[in-house]
Formats: C-alpha cells, sequence, structure tokens
C-alpha cells in the first residue's frame, strides 16, 4: 500500500487531504523522498523553534534517551527541577506544573482558577471570561473556552459558567466580569483566529480589572510565548504580568510538553492529588526543554528573532504597499500573518507555495501564517519574501 492508501484505509479522517511527507530535517529545511529541500517557515506550527536535527540539542536529548527516559511523577525528577527553576527565572517568581500539551495546560489552568476561588470564596464563584475569536485547544474544558464556533458546534453542550468579551475591549470585559467570575483567560496574541495581538493598553486595563477584583488572569502564550515575540514571553514585551503563563509548542522543540507558570497568587493552591499526568514532565520532555533554552541563550536567539522579524515585516509591508491583495500584515516578532483578499483563497497559495517548496499556513478567515524557526537567517528571509512575491504576481 502507498501512502495514500495507507491514510485512507488506518487513519481517521480529521485532516483534509495531504500529499506531503518528510523523511528528515535539517535547519530550516525539511526533505522528502526524493531529497527535495522544503523551506520550513510554519516550523510544525510553531515547535520546532531551533529547526530541525539541531547538532547540539540533538546531542543532548539523544544522550537523555538513552539513559533515562521515563520514571512518572512518583518519583523527583532532577530534569524537571532544573527546567521549572529555568521557567522561573526568564518570567517571573512562582511556581511550574508540567504537562504533555497545550490543551492540558489550559486544563490545568482553568482547574487551578476554580479551585483558588473556591477555598477564598465559595463554589458559586466559578465562571470564566474568554474571548471572541479565541483558540485554547480540543478538550472539553479548551474547547470551552474557545471563541470559534467551527470548533465547538459539533461537541455542545461544553462546560457552563464560560462567556465571551470582546478582544481589545475592555468595556466588554467590564460588563461580562460579575461576583461569580473566577478567572479570565486571553491569548496576548491570538494566533489561529489570525495572529491578532492585543493592544497594550488593553492587557493593562484587563490586569487591573482581574487585579480589583480578585480575578485570576490567565495567558495563554502556547503559541505566542516562548522566544517567538523576541522576548521570552509576550506578557514581558506588553509589560503585564499574569497569575498564570501557559507555554508550550516551542519548548520542547518538538518533543511534547506544556508548562504552567504560576505566579504567587496561586503557587501553591493545588495540594497533592488534586492534578497530575502520567507522562508530564518526565525525564526526556523536560530535557528537551532545558537543552532549548539553554542553547537559545547560548546562541543570543532572542536578539536574533528581534533583528529578523523587523526585517520580515519591513519587507512584507513593502509587498502589502505593492500587491492589492494583501489586506494587513499582523505581526508579534515571528509570528506572522499575511491577510489575503476575500476573493483569493490563502490555502491556495499555500499550496502553489508547496510546488516552490516553501512551507506555510493560514489562520483566521483568510490570512497567510508564518511561524519560522528562529534560527532563519537573514539571506533565507530574502529568499522567502521573494518567492512569495513571484507567486503573488502570478495570481
Ligand atoms: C496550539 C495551541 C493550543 C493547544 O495546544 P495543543 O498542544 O495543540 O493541545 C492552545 N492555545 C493556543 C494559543 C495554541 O496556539
Amino acid at each position: 500500500m502507498n501512502q495514500q492508501e495507507l491514510c485512507q484505509n488506518y487513519l481517521m479522517k480529521t485532516y483534509a487531504d495531504r500529499s506531503l511527507w518528510f523523511t528528515h530535517g535539517k535547519g530550516i529545511y525539511l526533505y522528502d523522498c526524493s531529497q527535495n529541500a522544503y523551506l520550513d517557515a510554519i516550523s510544525g506550527i510553531g515547535v520546532n523553534v531551533l529547526g530541525h536535527s539541531h547538532p547540539e540539542w540533538c546531542g543532548v536529548v539523544s544522550e537523555q534517551i538513552q539513559r533515562l527516559v521515563h520514571t512518572s511523577n512518583l518519583y523527583l525528577i532532577p530534569g524537571q527541577l532544573q527546567l521549572a527553576r529555568k521557567l522561573i527565572e526568564i518570567t517571573y517568581p512562582g511556581k511550574v506544573f508540567f504537562a504533555n500539551s497545550g490543551t492540558e495546560i489550559i486544563e490545568g489552568a482553568l482547574k487551578l482558577a476554580r479551585k483558588y476561588s473556591q477555598n477564598k470564596y465559595n463554589a458559586q464563584r466559578n465562571e470564566i471570561i474568554s474571548f471572541e475569536n479565541s483558540f485554547h485547544g480540543r478538550t472539553m474544558g479548551a474547547l470551552s473556552v474557545t471563541g470559534r464556533k467551527k470548533y465547538r458546534e459539533a461537541f455542545e453542550p461544553l462546560v457552563p459558567g464560560i462567556s465571551f468579551a470582546k478582544f481589545n475591549d475592555i468595556q466588554s470585559v467590564a460588563d461580562t466580569v460579575s461576583d461569580k467570575t473566577c478567572a479570565v483567560i486571553v491569548e496576548p496574541v491570538q494566533g489561529e483566529g489570525g495572529i491578532i495581538p492585543a493592544q497594550k493598553a488593553f492587557l493593562h486595563q484587563l490586569k487591573k480589572l482581574c487585579d480589583e477584583n480578585d480575578i485570576i488572569l490567565i495567558f495563554d502564550e502556547i503559541q505566542c510565548g516562548f522566544g517567538r515575540p523576541g522576548t521570552w514571553y509576550a506578557c514581558q514585551d506588553y509589560g503585564v504580568e499574569p497569575d498564570v503563563l501557559l507555554t508550550a509548542k516551542g519548548l520542547g522543540n518538538g518533543i511534547p510538553i506544556g508548562a504552567i507558570i504560576a505566579g504567587k497568587k496561586v503557587q501553591n493552591t493545588f495540594q497533592p492529588g488534586d492534578h497530575a499526568h502520567t507522562f508530564g514532565g518526565n525525564p526526556l520532555s523536560t530535557t528537551a526543554g532545558l537543552a532549548t533554552i539553554h542553547i537559545m541563550e547560548q546562541y543570543e536567539i532572542l536578539d536574533h528573532v528581534k533583528e529578523v522579524s523587523a526585517l520580515i515585516r519591513k519587507h512584507l509591508d513593502a509587498l502589502a504597499e505593492r500587491y492589492a491583495l494583501i489586506k494587513e500584515v499582523r505581526s508579534k516578532g515571528l509570528m506572522i500573518a499575511v491577510e489575503i483578499d476575500p476573493k483569493i483563497s490563502a490555502s491556495n497559495i499555500v499550496k502553489k507555495l508547496y510546488q516552490e517548496k516553501i512551507l506555510i499556513g493560514t489562520c483566521g478567515d483568510n490570512s497567510l501564517r508564518l511561524l519560522p524557526p528562529f534560527i532563519i537567517k537573514k539571506n533565507e528571509v530574502e529568499y522567502l519574501i521573494s518567492v512569495l512575491e513571484k507567486t503573488l504576481q502570478n495570481i
């Protein structure tokens, strides 16, 4: 059987038809079985921040695989302790909980906020405010706070007590807050919804509103954080400290891991038995996370992200001036959307770019999404932009 037949016969059809597949990767390139190199500007949806098979990262992670992969959380895991300390050092004082994915840490954060509120007030104070157009994941709790109907509809009824305010509209949040509100969850830069950065004033006002009402402010930085803004986290770029910061995607550079970084207010809320995962923070994933951070520090990758993202933005703004089919360019660091005129399908442009051996994605209603690996060089950016321009010219 060929790949397509195997796919038809044995895989649940949770994705539209796919034709590309890869045998290996090196740096920012993925290779197919005919040795064609594809420039990977989506990095496994914001995951492979150091590109593919980074030699130092592979060295540390391979060594760990051969020594110890998993023990469960019945025992202390030294890599977990070190990674927790490192995450606190690069963010703010607090404590860390480890899971394996984005959606899992959303679940953990919602439970954390409810327990804090129930302990301090009463069980009726359990409501959560999220935002229209947001994306937080696919499990029931995370889906319940996801503000896009197309993901939710088939699975209702979802978790009760959740309402949606308008993003970047503080009055809408103020109107939604009640004495039953225990948490607000927000992506500082909406990802799936179209790479829409929060306005700075909005996040500051949101923080103030939450503090005044003792509401737990949760930042979902699963996509927009971990170096992608050019700072470790977007909250640092905005100058707003949330009560709970969520990080996953890029953290393990491809090994599944997610972490809840709980600030002082909620750092001791969970007690033994409240929350756990079999795999969460195992020796392999925490070693991968630690190696990723060490390499980013060693090579001053955040500075590189700042430089290279400014260059991409400059080029895309110039393209937007020349091509009417570009409606808008939105970005925060290396998280970039190019909104396309609704008359032309963004997915078709993505397919045309496959033929040019460039990998990007889509987001929002009709936008191209670029989440390049942090190691992309300036000449590679120039090449990417020139192919994009050529493709736009031919439309
Ligand atoms: C990807 C993503 C999630 C879900 O993460 P998974 O690892 O796919 O479960 C949640 N929130 C945001 C902002 C994301 O981009």
